[in-house]
Parts: structure tokens; C-alpha cells; sequence
């Protein structure tokens, strides 16, 4: 399940030149499914570019000066045109806000006010919103897969190579 805590009428564009890719300061949030896209993608292991946060399968992208450790000098994504671009990453302007981890998974996504790009361009509608919702619930599939892979024994090793 997703709550998204959004506003009604507002506006986006992404202007990641602009701002310097402001919102790929610190490690973005991923799921294990994420991590072996890129592991797949870029031929990097696990351990080289990602942290595990929690033992529920929340991961997190290693940072480089503060920056992600994907994040080109052009501040581009090295993961954009590899198509693997973590489930969050194609979230903004909507930004991780929590996990409740009850008898079912809710994961908590907010409009993320502070970018530069607020306000600007198209106006979020219920499309965008649904696809929102669509990529949130694939995080919460990957977390939920993760729980249940580890109920059944592997290790989060084994888990990033299923
Ligand atoms: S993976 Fe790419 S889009 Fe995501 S935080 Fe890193 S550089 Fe930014």
C-alpha cells in the first residue's frame, strides 16, 4: 500500500542542471530488486555501490562527497540511459517519507517542496499521481519479496543474486 501526501495543483519540472542535481544529494533509498538491475547494468557488485539501512530489505546508494555515487560531473544519471535508474529515482518530485512495517507494508511518499523545479512547468495530475502510486507499490513488492526470501532463509547475499 502507498500514501502519497501531495498538494492539490501543483507544478513540476525537472532542472537538474540548475540546481546541480539537488536532489541526488545522499544516498537515495532502494529496494534489492534495484540493486541487482544495476549489479546487471553496470557489472558493479552490491557491496561497491550500496549500503543495507535496516533488515527488512531497505537498501541505500552510496554517496561521493555528498553526492550519489551515480551522479555524473554534467549531473547527469550514469543509470538513466542504462534503464535502471532506481524505483525512486523515478519518483520526483515525490521523496521517500517512511515505512510502516505492520501486518501490512505501507510505504509513506510526500511532494518534495524544497526542489528548485517546485512550482514550475506541468501541473501533477491524477496520472502522474497514479503512475506515483504505480512505482510506489512495485517498491513495496520488492520489500515484501525481500521479507519473504528471508523468512525462507537466504541470505541477503543470495537474495541480490535471485
Ligand atoms: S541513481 Fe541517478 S537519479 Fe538516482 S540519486 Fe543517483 S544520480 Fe540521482
Amino acid at each position: 500500500m502507498v500514501l502519497i501526501y501531495s498538494e492539490p495543483g501543483v507544478a513540476w519540472k525537472c532542472v537538474f542542471k540548475e540546481c546541480r542535481a539537488f536532489c541526488c544529494a545522499g544516498g537515495r533509498e532502494a529496494t534489492a530488486g534495484d540493486i541487482r538491475r544495476i549489479s546487471e547494468a553496470t557489472g558493479l557488485a552490491a557491496k561497491d555501490f550500496a549500503e543495507l539501512q535496516d533488515d527488512k530489505g531497505l537498501f541505500r546508494l552510496k554517496s561521493v562527497n555528498g553526492k550519489c555515487i551515480f551522479l555524473n560531473e554534467d549531473y547527469s544519471c550514469q543509470l538513466h540511459k542504462k534503464g535502471v535508474k532506481p524505483i525512486f529515482c523515478r519518483m520526483y518530485p515525490f521523496k521517500f517519507d517512511g515505512i510502516i512495517y505492520a501486518d501490512e507494508v505501507v510505504l509513506k511518499v510526500k511532494v518534495f517542496k524544497e526542489c528548485p523545479g517546485f512550482g514550475k512547468g506541468f501541473k501533477i495530475g491524477d496520472k502522474f499521481e497514479a503512475n506515483i502510486e504505480e512505482l510506489g507499490n512495485k517498491f513495496v513488492k520488492e520489500i515484501k519479496d525481500f521479507l519473504r526470501l528471508k523468512k525462507e532463509g537466504l541470505t541477503t547475499e543470495e537474495i541480490l543474486k535471485v
